[in-house]
């Protein structure tokens, strides 16, 4: 309970979108340091270091820009721009404040010089080499502005000497994470498309594994694993029966030898695509082998399993097969078998091939259905011999 209240306060106050979030919070975390620099001021005005004026003015700023950063992140603003994490923005109002405070902090200015610092290193983990070397340039410039005002308006606390010395750092180091922060935006980048490309070759191993080459259609193996999927859902479920249907292209070996390969391959392709469109979506067709195939009907007894295998039956003897032979037409005979929840996968597949074979020897272009083999008898001991299958398929 207390920590559901907690994240939705998280999720109120730092965004429940995990992008979002981390922008935010690296945003508080700069905040973080700025407030307690309104603390130092504080401690500076009351050792005599500031005037409470300037400490006022400097922590209005700090506070203002604080919560300007939270409300654009927060409302969502940010995503508009091209870099939403708006690095380069906070980092140019950021380094103003921090040279505003160089200024206004008399004898001990010098240790806001670390603040600087500490500001760029932010933008090392997200700028980009360009605005890198705009807040490089433009710490320099301001820096060197800053300087002259205050050597002219306050020599005491700012002196030639010391000031040349903050200025030659400032030149010298600011340039030097501007560097960094550039090498490390081109590692990203590098590391980025690197990630890009892997991404690409799983996608592409992922396909080579589980679609067959020339068709596009599932391949054998996936199509084991689709179908131990639908096997267990079955057994745990009780519900989704399914059919199978062995399908073997009639006279394909002719087709070959007339026409050739090629043909060959564009029939078994043409194939592929137009049995895809007569099926339901939810059935699934693989490439078995050669030119078998192996459709798993879901949902469906033999009968309306049979009516889908008639509606592509009829779509192939009407379609054209082959563009080189437009008079090509393909017949093809089936194994059609439901699967039967006692039996191992393999069982119901032999029995699909075996009405199949039925299905050839009776003339070709045709389905034979063999149903699944009635449930054994409860007094038919562990470890006795399956019961064989009824000797013959129906012919449809
Ligand atoms: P049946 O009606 O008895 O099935 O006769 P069939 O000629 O179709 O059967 P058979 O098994 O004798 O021939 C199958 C042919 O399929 C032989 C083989 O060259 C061809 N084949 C197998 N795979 C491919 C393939 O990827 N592309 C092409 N073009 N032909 C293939
Ligand atoms: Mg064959
Ligand atoms: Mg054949």
């Amino acid at each position: 309970m207390q920590t559901s209240v907690t994240s939705s306060l998280a999720n109120w106050l730092l965004s429940a979108d995990p992008k979002q979030r981390l922008r935010i919070q690296r945003s508080l975390l700069a905040a973080n340091v700025f407030l307690a620099c309104c603390g130092l001021q504080a401690y500076a005005v009351w050792m005599g270091f500031m005037n409470a004026q300037d400490a006022t003015w400097l922590s209005g700023a700090i506070v203002a820009n604080c919560l300007l950063w939270y409300a654009v992140l927060r409302s969502g603003l940010n995503q508009r721009f091209a870099d939403p994490a708006l690095t380069l923005p906070q980092i140019l109002a950021a380094l103003t404040i921090i040279i505003g405070a160089y200024a206004v902090t008399g004898p001990v200015h010098g240790s806001t010089m670390m603040l600087l610092v500490l500001v760029l290193v932010f933008g090392v983990f997200n700028l980009q080499p360009r605005g890198a070397r705009i807040a490089a340039g433009y710490t320099v410039v301001a820096m060197g502005v800053a300087q002259g005002l205050m050597m002219a308006r306050d020599p005491v606390n700012y002196p030639f000497k010391l000031e040349i010395v903050h200025f030659l750092l400032t030149a010298a180091i600011v340039p030097t994470i501007s560097s960094l922060a550039a090498q490390l935006s081109s590692l990203r980048a590098r590391l980025q498309s690197q990630k890009d490309e892997l991404g690409q070759a799983l996608v592409r191993i992922q396909i080579l594994a589980t679609r067959d080459e020339l068709t596009g259609l599932v391949n054998r193996r996936h199509m084991m694993d689709v179908l131990h999927q639908h096997r267990k859902r079955l057994e745990r479920t009780g519900h989704h029966r399914f059919c199978l249907a062995l399908i073997d292209l009639d006279h394909f070996k002719r087709v070959n030898d007339t026409h050739g390969h090629g043909v060959g391959d564009e029939v078994l392709r043409n194939f592929a695509v137009i049995a895809q469109k007569a099926l339901r979506d939810t059935d699934v067709l693989a490439r078995w082998g050669g030119e078998e195939f192996l459709m798993l009907l879901n949902d469906t007894s033999t009968e309306q399993a049979n009516v889908g295998l008639e509606r592509v039956r009829d779509m192939i003897a009407g379609a054209p097969m082959s563009s080189a032979v437009p008079e090509l037409r393909a017949t093809f005979s089936a194994g059609l078998t439901a699967y039967d929840c006692a039996e191992p996968l393999d069982a119901c597949i032999e029995r699909a091939d075996r009405a199949l074979y039925a299905a050839k020897a009776a003339g070709r272009n045709r389905t034979a259905v063999e149903q699944a083999p009635a449930p054994a008898s409860t007094s038919t001991p562990a470890n006795a011999a399956p019961q064989r299958q009824s000797d013959a398929a129906s012919i449809i």
